[in-house]
């Protein structure tokens, strides 16, 4: 079986980050992932980023993930495409990692490998939630921003954090109405600068609403939406039946963690990173050792921070293979480190902030 000293399962900004500091160490790296492109998440986000110029403020998702490509490309790093990773198990000569390419079974040793697989979206159960037109916000992202297909002409949104108010925006302006953005919480849960340019466009955000059932025969046709009280209890009398062919679930996403529970890697439950994560060190290390963690697998947060947790766990891992000296390796990773801080200790972070550090006692022994 062939060898390598160090492999990155997952193309998203966490996962080409993690592969050009590895590459720049001098390292051996293959990176892989399912898609036929690279870039994760960032090639379906249209809009600018948030932050300071040091995390590319200013610059849309797309153009990010132009410039992490380049950088990939000439890092002189191997990228497998169309091949999903099904299996990592550690092996006394490495981790094994195995994988499909045009539908035959591969496998590679590694000496370190980093799990970037990202996170997935959750879902809401309700009669008819199963029919052809309702999908989550992602999806239609997907749809709008990479596929160029409108998943629909009258959308309902279900829920206001970011994924949801900026997936509305998108699809008015691929040409779709959004003709109400519904809320179970009393609030919105998203950046106030998103709301505003739904409400400006005309959509109402109901908060304190949710969806009841969807109707239709072959595919949605309608949905009821009914007020909650204070307990997410249902307000008799208060609902309200809404024509409409697509529905889109935006209620949260959770860390893709398959591989790392497949590996043996020992979790810890923080509802605000997601749910379950894989406990590391702040090297990301996991508690399987030679197994590192980067991005959204690593509690949900936002591609900036992704980005930088890629880039130190490729620099620990570059460590760990001999590559830097702890003199090179340190200051290189504090500095990591200090953009990380102040990402989760800005306007909309220190909440993110106190669970990281939580995930950081977890690994020492403190949870
Ligand atoms: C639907 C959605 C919308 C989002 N919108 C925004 C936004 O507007 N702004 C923002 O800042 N953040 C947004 N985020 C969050 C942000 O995009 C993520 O935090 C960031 O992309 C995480 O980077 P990542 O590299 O960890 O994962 P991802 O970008 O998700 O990349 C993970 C990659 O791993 C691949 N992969 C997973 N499992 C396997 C496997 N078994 N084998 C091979 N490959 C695999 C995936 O296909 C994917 O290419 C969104 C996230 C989601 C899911």
């Amino acid at each position: 079986m062939r060898k390598v000293q160090s492999l990155v399962i997952g193309a998203g900004p966490a996962g080409l980050a993690a592969t050009i500091e590895i590459a720049k160490g001098g390292g051996e790296v293959v990176l892989i992932d399912e898609n036929a492109k690279p870039g994760g998440q960032l090639f379906k986000q249209i809009h600018k980023f948030f932050g300071s110029k040091e995390h590319r403020a200013g610059i849309r998702g797309y153009d990010i993930g132009t410039q992490l490509l380049a950088e990939t490309t000439s890092s002189g790093a191997e990228v497998l495409l169309d091949s999903p990773v099904y299996g990592v198990y550690p092996h006394n000569e490495g981790i094994m990692v195995s994988y499909l390419h045009r539908e035959q079974e591969k496998a590679l040793l590694a000496e370190k490998v980093i799990l970037a697989s990202g996170g997935m979206e959750n879902t809401l159960s309700f009669p008819g939630s199963t029919l052809p037109g309702i999908m989550g916000a992602g999806c239609a992202q997907t749809m709008i921003n990479v596929n160029r297909v409108l998943p629909g002409k009258k959308v309902i949104m279900v829920g206001s954090g970011n994924v949801g108010l900026i997936v509305s925006y998108q699809l008015m302006q691929a040409g779709a109405d959004v003709l109400a953005l519904i809320e179970g919480a009393p609030s919105i849960g998203g950046y106030g600068v998103h709301a505003g340019k739904i409400r400006r466009a005309g959509t109402p955000i109901k908060v304190s609403h949710t969806i009841k059932r969807a109707l239709g025969e072959n595919q949605v046709e309608a949905v009821e939406i009914v007020q909650v009280d204070d307990k997410f209890r249902p307000l008799a009398g208060t609902e309200e039946i809404i024509a409409a062919d697509t529905v889109c679930i935006a209620v949260g996403l959770s860390p893709l963690t398959e591989l790392a529970w497949l590996c043996g890697c020992e979790f810890t439950y923080i509802p605000l990173l997601g749910g379950h994560v894989p406990i590391h060190n702040e090297n990301m290390e996991t508690s399987v050792p030679g197994i590192y963690v980067a991005g959204d697998i690593a509690g949900v947060e936002e591609a900036s921070t992704a980005m930088e947790e890629g880039r130190l766990a490729g620099i620990a891992v570059a460590q760990a293979l001999g590559l830097y000296p702890p003199e090179e390796a340190v200051p290189l990773k504090e500095e990591v480190w200090n953009r990380l801080n102040t990402l989760r200790t800005g306007p909309f972070g220190q909440k993110r902030f106190d669970a990281k550090v939580e995930l950081l006692q977890a690994a020492k022994g403190g949870n």
